[in-house]
């Protein structure tokens, strides 16, 4: 069976600064992520387990455990793509067509998607999905890993508004990191990510 992989990080733990210290991006890549993709593996190895020996009282636990885990890894997975030393600006093209008519403009977008960060009342993400059914555009707020997801929405762009992402660098401020990591948006990544949404395919979230 596939096991899940920490991916490598596309750039220096330093590359993102002065926007994100490279101290978080370590701890953030090589601790936290981590520790999401060892825990995918273990619990999806626990489910495997209880369901052979059909231990099904462990069953709510298990699911709950795996989408936590496996949500972790691969929305950090996400993160690192959609982010960029050379970032920043506005997106152009297709993908920026459809933020204009979506929410009536690129800073009406930003600015929501800003304070979804900004607002999230404890561990959260702030994600631009690709709704297939409806052909449309969403800013999700995700709780924890998991919570309020739009059952088949595609992840475009995902800003990670849990405390380890901007605590060391911007203290109590979150409202500082979620305007600052406006710098490093990887715009070609969420258009390339936004390319394939529509077309019906779906772009590796891992290298
Ligand atoms: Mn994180």
């Amino acid at each position: 069976m596939p096991t899940y992989t920490l991916p490598d990080l596309p750039y220096d733990y330093s590359a993102l600064e002065p926007h994100l210290s490279g101290q978080i991006i370590e701890l953030h890549h090589d601790k936290h992520h981590k520790t999401y993709v060892d825990g995918a593996n273990t619990s999806i190895e626990k489910l495997a387990a209880a369901r052979a020996a059909k231990e099904w009282d462990s069953l709510v636990g298990l699911e709950q455990t795996v989408a936590f885990n496996l949500g972790g890894h691969l929305l950090h997975s996400l993160y690192w793509s959609n982010l960029a030393p050379d970032g920043g600006g506005e997106p152009t093209g297709d993908l920026r067509t459809a933020l204009d008519d979506t929410f009536g403009g690129f800073d009406a977008f930003r600015e929501q998607m800003t304070q979804v960060v900004a607002t999230a009342q404890g561990s959260a993400w702030a994600i631009l999905s690709y709704e297939p059914a409806g052909k449309r555009l969403f800013v999700q707020q995700l709780y924890t890993h998991q919570d309020n997801h739009l059952i088949g929405a595609v992840p475009l762009l995902c800003i990670d508004a849990w405390e380890h992402a901007y605590y060391l660098q911007y203290k109590n401020v979150k409202a500082d990191y979620a305007k600052a990591i406006w710098n490093v948006v990887n715009w070609d990544d969420v258009a390339t990510r936004y390319a394939s949404a529509t077309s019906g395919s779906t772009v590796a979230t891992t290298s």
